[in-house]
């Protein structure tokens, strides 16, 4: 038991609840979700792929960034004086430029997708859905559509970057990846 103790989830995914020594299946004892701990976490403030370096780089470059569009968005207004109308133009569309920069690099989506023995877990809007191993073809991310598309039965579930991989590329595509993976993981002891 302690020996996987450390390859087990250690937060919940959704409220980030610490979970260490609880069982493997049961619920979150601060915000009530019936997780299983044998869960990896694909998407969401908990994912396995959100401290990648690749990851924390683009983060960080978006938070470096922020304060050089600020000074270039108030430069114009010191040189133009209040009222000059080019700086208030200047002003008024880069600043909700950077605001949702920050925002994005910021916000914790409560969001979050898990893949475990038990399926595969898309949590958003506050509803859990679950589809069996068996149901699910091929996932990929569709750099044109940005989302992660799944094949699952006849339907085709897609995971908006926007939503699920606020301001990173990379965690969509490590997602479709490892969705993958998994399976042919889960097909290759089938067959065994
Ligand atoms: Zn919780």
């Amino acid at each position: 038991m302690s020996a996987g103790e450390e390859q087990l989830l250690q937060l919940c995914p959704r409220c980030q609840y610490n979970l260490r020594g609880l069982p493997v299946a049961h619920a979150c004892p601060e915000c009530g979700l019936q997780f299983d701990r044998r869960w990896k976490i694909l998407a969401g403030p908990t994912s396995s792929f959100r401290n990648t370096g690749q990851a924390r780089l683009v983060r960080g470059l978006m938070i470096a960034v922020a304060p050089i569009v600020v000074v270039a968005t108030l430069g114009p207004l010191f040189l133009l004086r209040a009222g000059g109308w080019l700086g208030w133009t200047v002003i008024a569309v880069s600043l909700p430029i950077v605001g949702v920069g920050v925002w994005l690099a910021y916000r914790k989506p409560r969001r979050f997708v898990a893949i475990g023995p038990n399926g595969l877990v898309i949590y958003q809007g506050g509803r859990t859905i679950q589809y069996h191993l068996a149901e699910i073809g091929t996932a990929r991310y569709k750099v044109g559509f940005k989302c992660v598309v799944i094949d699952i039965g006849d339907e085709t579930v897609s995971l908006p970057e926007y939503a699920f991989f606020p301001g990173a590329v990379f965690e969509a595509e490590a997602c479709a990846r490892e969705i993958n993976r998994y399976l042919r993981g889960t097909q290759a002891t089938d067959v065994r």
